[in-house]
């Protein structure tokens, strides 16, 4: 099913989010065991990530392509522009367009670490909305776009973050699937926001189960989301346990959802499950959206 209509059944919609793996023996457990066993809580959608460089972007549109036909599921494909052509990029989306991919996460990208300042390919494209332009020349796709509940560290303020997001949705994304968040309180501001902006397209919000305290704090540092004291506590008291982390990541993550559930409606959960089953899992369970019986 296209974005557009995705999120329109009332109930809310699942997706997962997965990377490239490294190795062949990771691509075969991905494969195996971690997208039958979530294909089991029925996905509306799932989604493969855009490396910022190298052999991994390739992969990337064969694993997509493997998600749809082989494990039969909804496909989204994550494509920036960072270091490539505007002739590269035409062609990924030419390429996606050839597998029967429509469903589309525009991104601009990250700059590479040792120079943390964007700057275009020469010949490439500017920003994630020429991305969303170029992408709807073809006439083909339905993008996604990222939201940011606590403000894109490049952004000047959130006026402005939301004045971008206003017009990355006004380029053509008809869904907003956010970063990650460990306080709740950040997204309903941001919702507020959002809504005040006029902006009325779905907004998904990802929500990553924590699996070891030194992981999140590199990722919350990468993206600029903040580890709230109490969360932080429970990190320290658990820091060489990665069990018991996960554990509480697991609590964490269900509290989370189901405040958003409740409170905010959403319309779906994206779930960035670092190709690992184990954790979504126990928190769709723990919210009561178990596999369907087998028959
Ligand atoms: C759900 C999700 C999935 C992701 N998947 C990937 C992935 O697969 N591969 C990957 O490399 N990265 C991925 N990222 C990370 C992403 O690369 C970073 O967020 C990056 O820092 C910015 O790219 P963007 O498209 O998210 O943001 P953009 O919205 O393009 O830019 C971020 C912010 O910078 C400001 N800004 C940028 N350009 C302009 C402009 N021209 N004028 C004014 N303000 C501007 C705005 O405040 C904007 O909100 C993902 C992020 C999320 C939330």
């Amino acid at each position: 099913m296209r974005l557009e209509q995705l999120y329109r059944s009332g109930k809310p919609e699942i997706s997962f989010e997965f990377f490239p793996p490294k190795t062949a023996e990771g691509t075969e457990k991905l494969f195996g065991d971690t997208i039958p066993r979530l294909k089991k809580f029925q996905p509306a959608l799932v989604s493969m990530t855009y490396g910022a460089g190298g052999t991994t972007r390739e992969l990337t549109l064969e694993l997509c392509d493997r998600l749809k036909r082989q494990a039969d599921l909804e496909t989204m494909c994550h494509l920036n522009i960072v270091g490539q052509s505007r002739t590269q990029i035409r062609e990924n989306l030419q390429r996606l367009k050839e597998l029967g991919i429509y469903n589309l996460l525009a991104l601009r990208g990250d700059p590479p670490r040792d120079d943390p300042n964007f700057k275009p390919h020469p010949e490439g494209l500017t920003s994630s909305v020429e991305l969303i332009e170029e992408a709807r020349r073809l006439n083909w796709f339905s993008i996604a776009v990222t939201g940011f509940p606590e403000v894109h560290p490049e952004a000047k303020d959130r006026a402005a973050d939301i004045a971008y997001l206003k017009r990355k949705v006004g380029a053509g994304g008809c869904v907003i699937v956010t970063q990650l968040f460990l306080d709740n309180a950040f997204f309903f501001e941001f919702m507020e926001e959002v809504k005040r902006a006029g902006i009325t397209a779905p907004v998904i919000p990802g929500i990553l189960p924590i699996l070891s305290a030194p992981q999140i704090r590199r990722f919350a540092a990468l993206c600029g989301s903040t580890i709230p004291p109490a969360v932080e506590k429970n990190l320290a008291k658990y820091e060489e346990d990665d069990a018991a982390t996960a554990q509480y990541g697991v609590e964490l993550a269900t509290r989370q959802c189901e405040e958003l559930l409740k409170k905010a409606r959403v319309p779906g959960l994206h779930f960035y499950c670092l190709n690992r089953p184990e954790a979504a899992e126990a928190i769709l369970k723990n919210l009561g959206l178990s596999p369907a019986p087998q028959k």
